[in-house]
C-alpha cells in the first residue's frame, strides 16, 4: 500500500521536529525533513529522536531544485548527524559522489536515490533508465518530472507499469498542475509512497496535496476535474470540492489545462488513471463528442457534451448545461413561452440555451461571429433562425451572451452593440467570472433585468456531481463555495 510521507519545511530543527510530531498525529506514515530549506543548517538534531515514524533527511541541491549549494563535506556531516539523531533514510541525488561513500561513511544507511527534471518528462525508456540506474545504487529510486502535457502523464503511467515488473519499490511523481493526478493516484501507479505537505500553504513542491486531503482520499476515491484551455479562472474545483466534503464522499476535483489538439490523449489519461469523469469547457465542448464511446440522450439532444462519465472503461458524454439554463429562468421567474430571444454565440453553451428556449416555446434568433456555425446550430432546433448584424434590434424580450467576451482572461468588448438593450428585457450573461461583466453593466444601465452564469454553473455542477457519485449536494453549499472562490 502506498504510504503518505509529509515533507516538512520549517526554519529550525525544533520547529521541524514539532511539525513531524503533528504529522504523526495526523496519520503520516513517514516524514521528510527538508534541511536545504532552512536558513542555516542546524547543529542540534536531538529533537528528532522523539519522532517515532521513519524519517528521511533531505538536503536538495540547487541544481535539483533545492536550496543547498554547499560542499559535499557539509552534506556528509549533516547526514552523519541525522543518522545519529535517528533518521532512517537519506535522500541522495543520482550522480551525487556521496552515494559512493554510503557504505563507509554513512553506516550503509537506507537511501532514496532521486532525480528531478524541472523542464519536462523524458520518454518512457529514459524514465526507466533513471529508475534502473538509481536502483543499482541499492537505493529506492525516485523520479520527479515536470508534466507539460497528457503524453507526459501517460509516459509516467507506462514507466510505472514497466518498472513494477521488477518488484522493486519506487516513487514516480509528476510535478506541476497536471502532475497532481500522479500524486492523487500514487497507489494506482504502484508508488512506495507519495509526498504531501503538512498543511495547505506549506508545500515543498508545486502540485503537492496536504496531509488531511490525502488521508481523506486514501482509498476508493472519486477523481474528477475540468478539462479546458484556459481553466485557471474556473471556480468548478471550489464548488465540487465543497460538495465532496458536504456529502462525505472521498473525492477530489482537479484542473486539467489541456490544449486543443491534446484532448484525445486526455481521454486515455482519464481511463489510465481511473478517473470517474470530467467536465469539458472551452474549447473542447463540441469536439469531445466525437472522441467518446457513446452519448447519453441529454448530449444527443443538445449536440454538445459538458460532462463525461467513465463507466467500466467506457467514456460516456452527458449534458447538464440545459438543466442549468432552465433553472436560471425558473429562479428568476421568467417563462420564455411565446417570447422572442436573441442568443449571441453558437458554441456548446449556446446550444444548451437553444435546446431549452426552443423546447420552452420561445422564438430564437442566433447571432454568431461565424454565421455558418449559427446556421448549423439552428438546423438542430425548432423555432430557431440564424441572423446577421443587420437584424440586431431592441425587439428581443430575452438576450443571452453565450460567448466568452467579457470573461476573465478573454477580450473585454461587448458581444453586441448596447443599443440592442432596453428596459423590460431579461438579459443573461453565461459568464460567472467576473460576476458583473461589461455586458451585464450595459444591460443594467439600459434598465433590463439581469442574471449572470452563477445559477447555471451551480445547477449544471449538481447534475455532473450526481452522475459521478450518485449523491446530490445542496445548492447552498456549492453556491457559498462559489462566493468564497476558495479551492
Ligand atoms: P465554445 O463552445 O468555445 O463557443 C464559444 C462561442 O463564442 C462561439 O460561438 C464563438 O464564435 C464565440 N466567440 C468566441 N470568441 C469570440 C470573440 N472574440 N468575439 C465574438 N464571438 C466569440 O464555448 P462555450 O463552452 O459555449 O462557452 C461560452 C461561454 O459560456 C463562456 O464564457 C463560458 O464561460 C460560458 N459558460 C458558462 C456556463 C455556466 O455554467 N455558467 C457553462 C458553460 C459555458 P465562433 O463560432 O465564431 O468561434
Amino acid at each position: 500500500m502506498t504510504k503518505i510521507c509529509v515533507s516538512i519545511k520549517e526554519p529550525s530543527a525544533e520547529g521541524a521536529a514539532q511539525a513531524a510530531q503533528s504529522a504523526v498525529e495526523g496519520g503520516a506514515d513517514l516524514v521528510e525533513v527538508r534541511f536545504d530549506l532552512m536558513p542555516s543548517l542546524p547543529h542540534d538534531l536531538s529533537a528528532f529522536k522523539k519522532v517515532e515514524i521513519p524519517k528521511i533527511a533531505t538536503l536538495r541541491t540547487r541544481s535539483q531544485g533545492g536550496g543547498f549549494d554547499g560542499k559535499d563535506a557539509t552534506m556528509l556531516d549533516l547526514y552523519q548527524r541525522a543518522l545519529r539523531a535517528g533518521f532512517e533514510m537519506l535522500d541522495l541525488e543520482l550522480g551525487s559522489p556521496i552515494l559512493e561513500r554510503r557504505d563507509k561513511e554513512l553506516r550503509r544507511a537506507g537511501a532514496i536515490c532521486s532525480h528531478h527534471d524541472f523542464e519536462g518528462t523524458p520518454t518512457v525508456s529514459a524514465i526507466l533508465d533513471i529508475l534502473i540506474r538509481a536502483s543499482a545504487k541499492e537505493a529506492l529510486p525516485k523520479g520527479a518530472f515536470t508534466i507539460n502535457s497528457c503524453k507526459d502523464l501517460l509516459a509516467i503511467a507506462e514507466a510505472a507499469r514497466m518498472f513494477s515488473a521488477t518488484e522493486k519499490e519506487f516513487v514516480l511523481i509528476g510535478m506541476g498542475e497536471l502532475g497532481m493526478l500522479t500524486r492523487v493516484c500514487a497507489d494506482r501507479l504502484g508508488c512506495a509512497f507519495t509526498y504531501v505537505s503538512s498543511q495547505v500553504g506549506n508545500e515543498t513542491a508545486q502540485g503537492q496535496l496536504d496531509l488531511t486531503t490525502m488521508r481523506r482520499l486514501a482509498k476508493e476515491r472519486t477523481v474528477v476535474g475540468i478539462v479546458g484551455d484556459p481553466v485557471a479562472h474556473s471556480l468548478s474545483p471550489a464548488i465540487h470540492n465543497a460538495a465532496f466534503l458536504e456529502v462525505g464522499v472521498p473525492g477530489i476535483y482537479l484542473k486539467f489545462p489541456v490544449r486543443q489538439g491534446d484532448l484525445e490523449d486526455f481521454m486515455e489519461v482519464a481511463v489510465e488513471y481511473g478517473m470517474r469523469g470530467f467536465n469539458v469547457t472551452i474549447p473542447h465542448k463540441e469536439v469531445v463528442g466525437r472522441l467518446l464511446d457513446r452519448l447519453a440522450p441529454s448530449a444527443v439532444q443538445v449536440g454538445a457534451v459538458n460532462t463525461v462519465l467513465v463507466e467500466e472503461g467506457e467514456l460516456v458524454g452527458h449534458n447538464t448545461d440545459v438543466h442549468g439554463v432552465e433553472m436560471t429562468f425558473k429562479e428568476k421567474g421568467i417563462d420564455p413561452k411565446g417570447k422572442s430571444a436573441l442568443l449571441v454565440g453558437a458554441g456548446g453553451a449556446a446550444r444548451a440555451c437553444c435546446a431549452y428556449l426552443s423546447a420552452a416555446g420561445a422564438k430564437v434568433k442566433v447571432y454568431n461571429r461565424t454565421k455558418a456555425r449559427a446556421e448549423e446550430l439552428c438546423r438542430a432546433f425548432r423555432n430557431c433562425q440564424a441572423i446577421g448584424p443587420e437584424s440586431l434590434s431592441t425587439d428581443f424580450d430575452i438576450v443571452i451572451n453565450g460567448t466568452p467576451l467579457g470573461m476573465t482572461g478573454f477580450p473585454d468588448g461587448l458581444p453586441i452593440p448596447d443599443n440592442v438593450l432596453r428596459p423590460g428585457q431579461f438579459v443573461v450573461d453565461l459568464i460567472y467570472t467576473p460576476p458583473r461583466t461589461p455586458f451585464l453593466e450595459a444591460a443594467e444601465r439600459a434598465g433590463a433585468s439581469t442574471a449572470n452564469g452563477e445559477i447555471m454553473l451551480v445547477h449544471q455542477a449538481i447534475g455532473s456531481f450526481e452522475l459521478w457519485t450518485g449523491r446530490t449536494p445542496s445548492f447552498s453549499t456549492m453556491s457559498s463555495a462559489l462566493q468564497g472562490g476558495s479551492q
